[in-house]
């Protein structure tokens, strides 16, 4: 069987001086995301390359990392494929050990976000980059930002054509917008 390639790096690989992790996430690296998460909403339009980089910081680890990359999306108006570049850095300080419970209740919405825990051994390091990819994204996708959308009498993507739902009062079978100006 073939050994799935996970970007999981050892602790102790991890030095004071600091280590520099090239980054290059490929198709097939974002269909095993998309087999753990089938809800995603966007695809690679081109592999995403960044680095990664870790160093030592007192106990923790202080993880730096830039992405850059291009997405694809369904437009949420007009339901258009587009693509969108990605361009992404962070700072995180990711401390050893296990997240005591009661702490991690009281973090919730105020505290730190930045501030992670690494549970084992290895630092995965594919958990980071697809946090900080989803926290790239935009909110809503949007083709440009005056798309029109479809019309919702017909269907119409209104960015190519008027429709005849839109035709003055009095012609056509305008009923949906007719009945807005009552
Ligand atoms: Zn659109
Ligand atoms: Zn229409």
């Amino acid at each position: 069987m073939k050994k799935p390639q996970t970007m999981a790096i050892p602790l102790e690989r991890i030095t004071w001086e600091g280590v520099d992790i090239p980054v290059r996430l490929t198709p097939e690296w974002f269909d095993r995301w998309l087999q753990d998460e089938p809800g995603l909403e966007f695809t690679l339009a081109t592999p995403i390359q960044g680095e990664v980089h870790l160093e030592r910081h007192e106990g923790n680890i202080l993880l730096q990392g830039r992405l850059q990359g291009e997405l694809s999306f369904t437009c949420s108006r007009c339901l258009d494929p587009f693509s969108q570049p990605l361009a992404t850095s962070f700072e995180m300080l990711l401390k050893i050990g296990h997240q005591p419970v009661l702490e991690a209740e009281l973090e919730l919405g105020a505290a730190d976000l930045e501030e992670e825990y690494i549970p084992g051994h290895a630092l995965e390091l594919d958990a980071v980059l697809r946090e900080q990819i989803l926290l790239a994204l935009p909110l809503k996708p949007l083709c440009h930002e005056e798309c029109q959308g479809l019309c919702r009498g017909c269907g119409a993507n209104l960015n190519r054509e008027a429709c005849s739902c839109r035709a003055p009062a009095g012609q056509g079978n305008g009923a949906p917008w007719s009945k807005l100006r009552e």
